[in-house]
């Protein structure tokens, strides 16, 4: 068996160890007569699961006791309704647009109240976060809403703003699916985070919400009952049947995360691995990256190879690209290819990629560059 480096942006790498615990339990867990995905989601095995997985998490993430934490499905997409169902009260909510995944979110809120924009980076093309200080912010938003790492452009908040200091009340919403679990996040800032397990969590199919107490209960009248927050709640996120697999995956992830050292290691860990790529994309004649150094992701990583004339390769189909990708394939390393949005590359470099894949990738990049194969 050869595990190659997945640099898929998700469904993503996971921890080598969380795959051979799942395997070793898949058909006999804990000598309960059956695997994890054959138990009643309310059966006394299960629930130890659920609860540990939770506990877990909230000792993880250090979510206070005024947040609760959802295991919901419908990923992050579906979140861009259940928010506005949930927080819009039909009123307005306030949009800061800094990639295709924020404007998503606004596109879809407007079906339920009035989505604003209070800001965008769409005219210098998403390669900056517009200052928190120049946000129009309106005095009956409901909520105010950001995508904390946009997983196609590469842009990552790396402080969250914080709204009372702008002078605004209303709560902050944040999609933190591409990097949640990669460092601490600062709950007093925050009314409520989701994102998709996808990425740095564990299997699709499970979206995590975390969400400040006062706010539930808020739920527009046509909000579906499996996604109004009050009644997942007080279920313990098991009103409906919740995506057990992904669940019991997820907690074994929280599980090595501890092994790991915990969310500050693993941000020591993330720092460094970024560091190391971006230094090379910037010290290379190649290769460029386009993002405001400010707010570089280290999770995702976007860049282009530069054509003959100096300027970026979008074009997936230019044979320097197509090159590129079959060298790098060669040498075991996957998912590279860009958004089909944006064109170019793109390594996407969770919890589960260890610094030894990035520099696996640098390896090949540079050899790349040497002899072009
Ligand atoms: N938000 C962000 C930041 C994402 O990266 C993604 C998926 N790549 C989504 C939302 C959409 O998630 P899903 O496909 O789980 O609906």
């Amino acid at each position: 068996m050869t595990r190659a480096w997945n640099f898929s942006a998700g469904p993503a790498a996971m921890p080598e160890a969380v795959l051979k615990q799942a395997a070793s339990e898949m058909l006999d867990w804990r000598d309960n007569g059956m695997g994890v995905m054959e138990m009643s989601h309310r059966g006394k095995a299960f629930m130890g699961i659920y609860e540990q997985a939770e506990a877990d998490l909230r000792e993880l993430l250090a979510v206070p006791s005024h947040f609760r934490i959802l295991f919901m499905q419908g990923g992050g997409l579906a979140e861009n309704a259940i928010v506005p169902l949930n927080l819009s009260q039909g009123g307005a909510m306030d949009f800061v647009l800094t990639g295709s995944w924020s404007q998503k979110s606004h596109q879809d809120a407007g079906k339920y109240g009035c989505a604003r924009v209070a800001a965008s980076a769409q005219a210098g093309g998403f390669t900056t976060l517009p200052d928190p200080a120049s946000w129009q912010l309106g005095a009956d938003s409901r909520y105010v809403h950001i995508c904390s790492n946009e997983t196609i452009h590469g842009i990552e908040f790396h402080e969250l703003p914080d709204l009372r200091a702008l002078g605004c009340d209303a709560p902050l919403v944040m999609d933190f699916s591409s990097h949640v679990a990669s460092r601490p996040v600062n709950w007093s800032r925050v009314g409520l985070a989701f994102g998709g397990a996808q990425k740095n969590l564990g299997p699709a199919g499970l979206t995590l919400v975390i969400v400040r107490e006062d706010l539930l209960g808020r739920a527009l009248p046509a909000c579906p009952s499996a996604f109004d927050y009050q009644l997942v709640a007080d279920n313990q996120s098991m009103y409906n049947t919740p995506p057990t697999y992904s669940i019991y995956i997820a907690g074994l992830v929280f599980q090595w995360l501890k092994s790991q050292g915990g969310i500050t290691a693993m941000e020591q860990r993330n720092i460094a691995k970024a560091q190391l790529l971006y230094e090379f994309i910037d010290g290379s004649q190649l290769y460029v990256n386009t993002v405001d150094t400010a707010c570089r992701s280290r999770m995702n990583v976007p860049f282009f190879l530069r054509g003959d004339d100096g300027q970026p390769l979008l074009d997936p189909a230019h044979p320097r690209n197509v090159a590129f990708l079959q060298a790098t394939q060669a040498a075991g390393l996957l998912q590279l290819k860009g958004h089909a949005s944006v064109g170019g590359m793109r390594a996407s470099i969770y919890n589960a990629m260890p610094i030894e894949g990035v520099q696996a990738l640098i390896a090949s990049m540079r050899e790349f560059e040497r002899t072009g194969t």
